[in-house]
């Protein structure tokens, strides 16, 4: 596996980065997730865009433009030809001394391209559905650490992955500081309910896998809308499914012990897995 560390190539035991680094000593940093599928990277510009937005917010200038970017992700995927991948891109602020102040960094950012697989739940899920908790820990506020940022101090949700992890699940939700639905800790939330389907438009990262779904319903004439979600619409929908770009689409059956309609995956889940399933085929950069 050749991995891109600031336009050169290496093997995976040596792709290393200093541990003055900010991204390891501070999680200063950002990344994205990105997936593509039989020659295509789906959503590259999106996904760069968005890195780019959150690098901008927190003061990392980015050494390279969104086009050189997208190059070097196309040229990483060539050279460890794989057709099917799952690309984890990350900028750092780069090295510097001790001390979480920025201006202790050298004015380096690092680039790093690794590509490889990802399998986030197994095929039987797919099928069957996903059951996921509510977990105390909230999601970060607006105000404090706005979830928009794609950055590399995840702690806030690794936090509620390991508060599901230890009451048995995989997947949990995160309410705002409100009491609302916000998100999963690594996913977007749907639901469907009386033939409309609704997300989250508060306190949640806009997944890129998100707004395809959206765009997608919308395509097909299926209603869509933004706007604050409680636990007990979910607990009441007539379907729920989570997107990511890990995950994709994945139904979701039961929540909180309350089963979804009848505990199977839903109609529209299932119809927006489908065309969800033929735009990563169609559409993407190729290389
Ligand atoms: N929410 C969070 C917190 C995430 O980490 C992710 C994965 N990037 C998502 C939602 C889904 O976003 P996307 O569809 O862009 O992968």
């Amino acid at each position: 596996m050749k991995i891109f560390i600031n336009g050169q190539f290496f093997e995976k035991k040596d792709a290393k980065v200093s541990v003055f680094d900010h991204g390891f000593l501070y999680g200063d940093g950002a990344f994205e997730g990105i997936r593509s599928y039989n020659g295509l990277v789906f959503k590259l510009n999106e996904h760069i865009g968005r890195l780019f937005e959150t690098a901008h917010t927190m003061m990392i200038h980015i050494p390279v433009t969104k086009q050189q970017l997208a190059k070097h992700v196309v040229e990483t995927l060539k050279k460890n030809n794989l057709r099917d991948a799952y690309i984890r891109l990350i900028v750092t602020r780069g090295e510097g001394d001790l001390g979480l102040d920025p201006r202790k960094c050298y004015g380096k950012p690092n680039i790093i391209i690794i590509t490889d697989k990802i399998v986030l739940y197994p095929a039987e899920l797919y099928q069957k559905g996903l059951e996921i908790i509510t977990v105390p820990t909230m999601r970060n506020h607006n105000e404090a650490l706005n979830p928009q940022l794609k950055s590399l101090n995840y702690l806030n949700n690794i936090l509620a992955k390991i508060e599901a992890n230890n009451s048995g699940f995989s997947e949990a939700i995160m309410l705002d500081g409100q009491g609302y639905v916000a998100e999963c800790t690594g996913d977007n939330i749907f639901i469907l309910k009386d033939g409309v389907l609704a997300t989250p438009y508060n306190g949640r990262l806009r997944g890129i896998t998100r707004d395809a779904v959206l765009a997608l319903a919308a395509k097909n004439k299926i209603q869509t809308l933004e706007r604050l979600m409680t636990r007990h619409e979910i607990f009441n929908a007539d379907e729920c499914f989570l997107t990511g770009t890990a995950a994709e689409i994945i139904p979701v059956v039961r929540v909180d012990g309350r089963l979804i309609a009848d505990g199977k995956p839903g109609k529209v889940t299932q119809k927006m897995m489908k065309l969800f399933h033929e735009m990563t085929r169609k559409a993407g950069v190729k290389y």
